[in-house]
C-alpha cells in the first residue's frame, strides 16, 4: 500500500511504520506540532494568569465576604478556566485557579478562598 508522507504528502518509501519521506519533513512537522501546542498553553496560561489576578486582587481586598459577581464579570473574568474544583459537603463546588478559588453563593454573588498550603 503507498504511503504519503505526513507532511508534504510525497511518497514514502521504506519501512511500514514510517511516516515521512526524510527527516526534514519528520521535524518540521514536529517543531510545528510543538509551536501550536506551545501556543495554546501560553495562551492558557495568560488567561489563567489574568483570572488568578482578578481574583487575588479581590481577595486581598476582603476575604469571606460575599461578593458581587459583577466584580468579575466586569473585569472579563474566563469562568470556564480553572485548575482545579472541590466539592464540599454541601455539594457546592468551589473552582480554583492555584490556590485561590471562587464559590458562587447564587447568581449575582460568590465568596474568594485561599487555601492555606497548597503544595
Ligand atoms: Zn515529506
Amino acid at each position: 500500500m503507498e504511503r504519503s508522507c505526513l507532511y508534504c504528502g510525497n511518497r514514502v518509501i521504506g519501512r511500514i511504520d514510517k511516516k515521512f519521506c526524510s527527516d526534514s519533513c519528520r521535524n518540521t512537522f514536529n517543531n510545528e506540532l510543538n509551536q501550536d501546542i506551545n501556543n495554546l498553553m501560553r495562551t492558557t496560561h495568560n488567561k489563567l494568569r489574568k483570572n488568578y489576578r482578578i481574583l487575588k486582587r479581590i481577595h486581598l481586598n476582603s476575604t469571606h465576604k460575599k461578593k458581587s459577581l459583577h466584580q468579575l464579570i466586569s473585569k472579563d473574568f474566563n469562568f470556564d478556566l480553572f485548575t482545579s474544583t472541590y466539592k464540599n459537603k454541601q455539594g457546592k463546588i468551589y473552582y480554583f485557579i492555584y490556590d485561590i478559588g471562587y464559590l458562587k453563593l447564587d447568581q449575582s454573588s460568590f465568596i474568594v478562598v485561599q487555601k492555606k498550603s497548597y503544595l
